[in-house]
């Protein structure tokens, strides 16, 4: 067999693996000041905020906790199902807690709305989203974001937790699929 490297899949690479953990190290920074000392518990989007969760909690310096939610908006494909559901909830009763959302990447920012409703009808003491990601529709439909690691092109990326049919989430870096990936 040929030897296999998923980033040869790649047409191009939008951020390598150092710009993106470089993002995240000033992205902790922010987030640490504006906590000022106050616990964070920070509430992963699986699968995709795998990734992030793991960089930006180890960036910090604050004290804070992780819990997950899995929620399903997109199918195998590349467009929105526009469909939202809960498929596992959180473990931690967020009453009284400072709660920041960690995502991946936000587009239409339908999943990411659906989410802050939800939450904080549990009546978080207060309520922030990180994405590392985000998309120009999200600006357009104007989503609230706390913390942004790259605003980037609409066009559909890979790598860093963002999978194509559940592969490419452990490529190190972001970029866009080649065509014959898709066909
Ligand atoms: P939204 O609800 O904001 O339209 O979509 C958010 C979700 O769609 C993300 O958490 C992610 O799962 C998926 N998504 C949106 N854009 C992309 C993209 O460019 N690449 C990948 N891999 N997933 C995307
Ligand atoms: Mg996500
Ligand atoms: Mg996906």
């Amino acid at each position: 067999m040929d030897a296999v490297h998923i980033s040869d899949d790649l047409t191009e690479v939008l951020f390598s693996k150092e710009q993106v953990q470089e993002r995240l190290v000033e992205l902790a920074a922010q987030i640490d000041a504006d906590y000022d000392g106050r616990d964070i518990l920070l509430v992963g989007v699986l699968n995709g905020a795998v990734m992030v969760m793991a960089d930006l909690s180890r960036a910090l310096v604050s004290h804070c906790e992780m819990d997950w939610m899995a929620i399903s908006s997109y199918g195998s494909g590349t467009q929105s199902s526009g469909v939202v559901r809960i498929l596992k909830d959180l473990n931690t009763d967020i009453a009284g807690r400072h709660v920041l959302v960690v995502e991946d990447i936000i587009d239409t920012g339908l999943t990411l709305s659906y989410l802050i409703t939800n939450l904080l009808s549990r009546e978080p003491a207060s309520l922030k989203i990180m994405t590392m990601f985000r998309k120009p529709d999200a600006l357009a439909n104007q989503v609230e974001v706390d913390y942004v690691g790259f605003d980037i092109p609409n066009e559909f990326v890979v790598g860093y937790g963002l999978d194509y049919d559940g592969r490419y989430r452990n490529l190190t870096s972001v970029g866009t699929l080649a065509p014959h990936v898709y066909s």
